[in-house]
């Protein structure tokens, strides 16, 4: 019976994803040109025609239209259906993986702050790939998703201080050491779009995570780095955004973090005895 229920509640979760990430990609296409999301009708972006619900419709519309613009047959970037269908995949990863699952008992308001961070994460990977610049709004989303994850905590009598404190010392962890190099190298590799993120994730994470999610970004950027030097043979654009790969770093920390850091811990006791 348990099961059935973490399963609808799975479902309906992946169709809210969805929904979500469909708004997404108006953010994706708004929010670097300055353009008021909550203003104007969306319209295809080739043939200016107004679109209507059933253009709009998660998934579906993707599916049904067979990838085609309803007025004139141009071709619908695959972006559209991926960030929905990623954004309604990762919701119900939040759900079963971060929250336990486990019918209504997985609802939880720390799984909103989950949810929220996942969206901005998304954000910025497509936003800061595209435009080299992290908006306001993505950090600001990553470090509210941390305010509701200790929220949470106290409605349920959890609350630790030392949590608290952890999350604190995170702004500055990895931040404050961006910052100062910033600072001496004068602008340099790190944008100020770059500690902003890290400084919400240290408080999202806490500061012995977000040193992880940064070391794990890091590691994520020298792959791609790598991947396309091969791929372009040394043909390589000296800008690379780091943000997306900021953002991997700190998404597979929500997931795999703790677990590293135990495991990394118990190779450091196990060598020092
Ligand atoms: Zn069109």
């Amino acid at each position: 019976m348990k099961d059935i229920t973490t399963l609808a509640f799975s479902i309906a979760i992946f169709i809210f994803g969805t929904i979500i990430g469909s708004f997404l990609n108006v953010l994706i296409y708004r929010l670097p040109i300055g353009m008021d999301f909550k203003k104007g009708k969306s319209i295809c972006p080739h043939c200016n025609h107004n679109l209507v619900w059933k253009d709009l419709f998660p998934l579906f519309s993707f599916i049904f239209l067979n990838g085609k613009c309803r007025y004139c047959k141009t071709k619908i970037s695959a972006q559209y259906p991926i960030v929905e269908a990623l954004n309604g995949a990762l919701y119900v990863c939040a759900y079963i993986f971060l929250c336990g699952g486990n019918g209504i008992k997985g609802i939880t308001i720390s799984m909103l702050g989950y949810f929220i961070a996942t969206s901005a994460l998304i954000l910025i990977i497509w936003i800061d790939f595209k435009h080299q610049i992290i908006p306001d709004s993505t950090w600001i989303a990553i470090f509210v998703g941390g305010v509701l994850i200790v929220l949470d905590s106290v409605i349920n009598g959890r609350f630790d201080v030392k949590d608290l404190i952890a999350r604190i010392i995170g702004i500055f962890a990895v931040a404050g050491v961006l910052l100062i190099i910033g600072m001496v190298s004068k602008g340099g590799a790190m944008g100020g779009g770059d500690v902003k993120l890290m400084a919400a994730a240290g408080f999202f994470l806490g500061w012995k995570l977000v040193i992880i999610a940064f070391l794990l970004g890091a590691l994520v950027g020298t792959i791609y780095l790598l991947v396309t030097r091969a791929v372009k043979k040394g043909n390589m654009k000296a800008q690379v955004p780091f943000g997306p790969h900021l953002a991997a770093g700190i998404f597979l920390t929500m997931y795999f973090g703790s677990r590293l850091l135990t495991e990394y811990m118990a190779f450091v006791t196990m060598q020092l005895q």
